[in-house]
């Protein structure tokens, strides 16, 4: 038998009752609410966002602009510039006191992705 964790506390994210369509093409699209939204870092091609429900503190998002459920989806070259990013990331956790990083992708919605892009998260085991 398996069991279930609940987390009521995420249903306005699953349910999306917050944010109608893609909550993170609509933080992609709209730079100038960065700090609102708690934007760490964009670029041409990403952007790393904190997470607003975290698993541990510290634990942020990197996410393509490209909304893609699959590495594939994204291209070889976008996909090795998100692991540069990712490289980095690791860094800023090391800098702020890391111990260690968990790292985790959802690909595809059978892999976790409920409507959402491909995202690598980031949470620090403080
Ligand atoms: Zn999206």
């Amino acid at each position: 038998m398996m069991d279930h964790l609940y987390a009521p506390w995420r249903s306005p994210y699953l349910t999306g009752e917050n944010a109608p369509g893609c909550v993170f093409c609509a933080i992609s699209q709209n730079a100038k609410d960065d700090i609102k939204n708690h934007v760490l870092f964009r670029d041409a091609h990403c952007f790393a966002v904190m997470n607003r429900y975290p698993y541990t503190p510290g634990h942020f998002m990197l996410i393509p602009h490209a909304h893609q459920d699959s590495p594939e989806g994204l291209g070889l070259e976008l996909w090795l510039h998100l692991q540069k990013r990712l490289y980095e990331g690791v860094q800023l956790l090391y800098a702020f006191g890391a111990q260690g990083v968990n790292l985790g992708f959802n690909i595809k919605e059978a892999g976790g992705g409920h409507r959402t892009p491909l995202a690598r998260a980031f949470s620090p085991p403080f």
